[in-house]
């Protein structure tokens, strides 16, 4: 069962005194059990502090954070239940692709039959079943990216967290890979957030986009309403709309 995200009144303030900036202001996000939402903005206008919040690596000045409907403000990552996948994805280079995928679940304790089992699932969901004898330095950039991708699916996570995965990829394999993102999303059913400052990913990979800039939320909507009616001048000349 997909999880639901609630994200309620939300301010980042860092720094203290003279120094404070306020770097998310009051930001609202629904977003519904099994989908996939991108939140796209410019750099630094506070898109991965977000994320940090809602994986609970940053705690929020204020605001409200619920997760299957459950307050986490306060829980601890790990207790989160929730995987991430960064542009710099850090493989184990001593060991195989199939125990890169099952080391979390090893550190939890999972009995070997049972983690083989989703080791596989995982693999067969990637379609990198060929590649699970191999070491991280025997694979190319987009394999590895998928490798990095099945250790964060084999927890079998309620939420899914992007922090821009393909900005360091080509762009002939940023394509193939936006593709094979939609499509593991559609195998998976995992609840996802996705942030990226490319407009072109945020159009053809997401159901709704949300659009920030300044740590301000602009407008929340699917590609057609951001690009027909956009919110305001920003949002337009941000997503190219015609005006
Ligand atoms: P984005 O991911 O959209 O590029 P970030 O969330 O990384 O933006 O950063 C938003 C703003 O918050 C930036 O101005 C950044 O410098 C500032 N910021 C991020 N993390 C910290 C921190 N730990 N301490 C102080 N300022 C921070
Ligand atoms: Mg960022």
């Amino acid at each position: 069962m997909a999880a639901s995200l609630h994200i309620a009144g939300i301010r980042k303030v860092f720094g203290k005194g003279a120094k404070a900036v306020e770097v998310l202001k009051k930001i609202d996000i629904d977003v519904a059990p099994g989908e996939f939402l991108i939140l796209v903005g410019p750099s630094g206008c506070g898109k991965s502090t977000l994320l940090n919040i809602i994986a609970g690596l940053e705690e929020p000045t204020e605001g409200e954070l619920r997760i299957a409907g459950k307050n986490v403000i306060g829980v601890a990552p790990a207790q989160r239940d929730i995987a991430m996948v960064f542009q710099s994805y850090a493989l184990y280079p001593t060991m195989s692709v199939a125990d890169n995928i099952g080391f979390a679940l090893e550190m939890r304790k999972v009995p070997k039959a049972a983690r083989l089992k989703r080791i596989h699932e995982v693999a067969a969901m990637l379609q990198i079943e060929q590649l699970l004898d191999r070491r991280p330095a025997q694979l190319s950039g987009g394999q590895r990216q998928r490798v990095a991708m099945g250790r964060a699916l084999a927890r079998d996570p309620q939420l899914f967290l992007f922090d821009e995965p393909l900005s360091n990829l080509d762009a002939k394999l940023r394509v193939e890979m936006r593709a094979e993102i939609k499509r593991l999303h559609l195998v998976s059913g995992i609840t996802s957030v996705y942030v990226t400052h490319d407009q072109i990913e945020a159009m053809t990979l997401g159901s709704r986009i949300a659009v920030m800039k300044d740590g301000i939320l602009q407008q929340i909507g699917t590609p057609d309403d951001i690009y027909r009616r956009p919110a305001n001048t920003y949002v337009a000349g941000f997503i190219g709309s015609p005006t």
